[in-house]
């Protein structure tokens, strides 16, 4: 793993998938069964925690959220060989969730995120975007009969008897572009978004559209949102976001000019900013995007590139 691939919050994750144990349903109920194995409990999207810390059941509490559970996904094999699992506890009310796992609260896993390291960060929101899917997709889009997970939780099958179609989880893709001016100084262009928090700035994203390439939705999304038409892409890494399922990847792209033309309704104003003027923003305790983001590492190593 390179050093740059690591820094990114949610991904590195320390399971390994044990993708191949997925098929056979024997061996993942022996694992349930075993009471060594780890069991992480959510509550609609929420990790349950004990002292800020998501918790881990094993043993008779494990046991406990199993028999209860509305949905269980095998996650993989932790670096002791403990097979992980992860129970979804929304059928019952969240005072009920909370007491049946030992926990003490019910927090969303980026609300914790600065106080989890990155492997534990990147499995509890593994965890939380596949049990997030098992909720979504109940019934089959296609003749609506119910569908039930087979696989280990990881895919859904249709009980229509016509019909038996197979359900993978979803994810969405989404392009994020560090755009750099046309000649010096150096300048990166950052939008203030319809909503966001006044004099809050980001790169520029948009979701992958059906039918396009990552490299024409990035020249797609910065045309239609700043009128900047980008050239020369280069990719700088990728981010899992699974709130609920999206997967973001980064780019950098030069602009053939500076002229930029917001469309006013998903932005409000997009300009240049160089390095020197960031680093102020900084200094006057404005931070660069969440500290979990991909934005901000985008721009963290934007910076970090020039004098
Ligand atoms: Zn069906």
């Amino acid at each position: 793993m390179r050093a740059d691939e690591a820094v990114l919050a949610y991904g590195g994750g320390w399971l390994d998938r044990a993708g191949e144990l997925r098929a056979d349903p024997e061996r993942i109920a022996a694992l349930m069964a075993d009471p060594g194995s780890v069991v992480l409990p959510f509550w609609r999207d929420r990790c349950l925690v004990a002292d800020d810390v998501p918790v881990r059941l094993t043993g008779d509490l494990a046991a406990g959220v199993l028999a209860v559970a509305d949905e269980t996904a095998f996650l993989g094999m932790g670096d002791d060989r403990s097979a992980v699992f992860a129970v979804d506890l929304s059928g019952l009310s969240e005072a009920a969730a909370v007491e049946a796992a030992g926990a003490g609260a019910a927090v969303d896993v980026r609300a914790l995120v600065g106080r989890l390291g990155p492997a534990e960060a990147a499995v509890q929101a593994y965890a939380r975007g596949l049990l997030h899917w098992h909720r979504q997709q109940r019934f089959c889009g296609a003749c609506g009969a119910s569908t039930v997970a087979r696989g280990g939780g990881h895919v859904r099958s249709c009980t229509g008897a016509d019909c038996g179609r197979l359900l993978f989880p979803r994810i969405e893709p989404a392009v994020i572009v560090l755009v750099e001016a046309p000649g010096a100084p150096d300048r990166c262009l950052l939008a203030r978004h319809a909503g966001a928090r006044e004099g809050a700035y980001s790169t520029l994203a948009g979701f992958v559209e059906v039918g396009e390439s990552l490299e024409d939705a990035v020249r797609r999304e910065m045309a239609e949102e700043a009128g900047v038409t980008v050239t020369d892409l280069t990719y700088v890494g990728s981010q899992a976001w699974p709130f609920p399922a999206g997967l973001m990847v980064g780019f950098r792209a030069t602009a053939a000019s500076e002229e930029v033309r917001v469309d006013g309704e998903e932005l409000l104003e997009a300009r240049w900013f160089t390095r020197d003027e960031l680093r102020e923003r900084v200094a006057a305790g404005r931070p660069l995007g969440r500290v979990d983001s991909i934005d901000h590492h985008l721009l963290q190593s934007w910076l970090a590139a020039g004098a």
